[in-house]
């Protein structure tokens, strides 16, 4: 599934027990510059963010990363209150931001592995994701060869 962005909120109606409300939104404007107080190296251009019911973003989602994205807002129970909650422990603590990042790889890397049957690819999806996860964007939580263990165990 591809979604377009438009000017307005999209709804994305998912299918599960109670279903999620998530809006896409653009992320745009300069009072998203606060983010780099915390994160620095975060990309403004490629990123995505995760608050309550919405996810921002400037490029269009991918479904991977709606399968990713989708986690943190399980992970901040689908309200605004808990994302606030959850997003000044995200900021706070490594270990937490380490470990809402990991389900939400490790998602993304089942999720790709079940579009990809390919060994080869599957591997680079591997290393991609293992990058990024190690990278300077969370602040550099654990080594390479950490993050590429954990997405791949179960
Ligand atoms: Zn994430």
């Amino acid at each position: 599934m591809h979604i377009g962005l438009r000017k307005d909120a999209n709804t994305v109606k998912m299918k599960q027990k109670k279903p999620l409300r998530i809006n896409i939104k653009p992320l745009k404007g300069r009072k998203w510059k606060l983010i780099h107080i915390f994160f620095p190296e975060a990309n403004l251009e490629t990123m995505f963010l995760t608050f309550g019911r919405n996810i921002y973003c400037a490029l269009d989602i991918t479904k991977d990363l709606l399968v990713h994205e989708r986690v943190h807002i399980v992970q901040q129970k689908n309200s605004y209150l808990w994302a606030i909650w959850w997003w000044i422990r995200y900021i706070k603590s490594p270990k937490f931001r380490y470990e809402q990042e990991l389900e939400a790889y490790r998602a993304q890397y089942r999720y790709l592995c079940k579009e990809n049957k390919d060994r080869n690819m599957r591997n680079s999806v591997l290393r991609e994701i293992a990058t990024t996860l190690s990278g300077p964007m969370y602040n550099r939580l654990v080594s390479f060869e950490q993050a590429m263990m954990d997405v791949r165990s179960e």
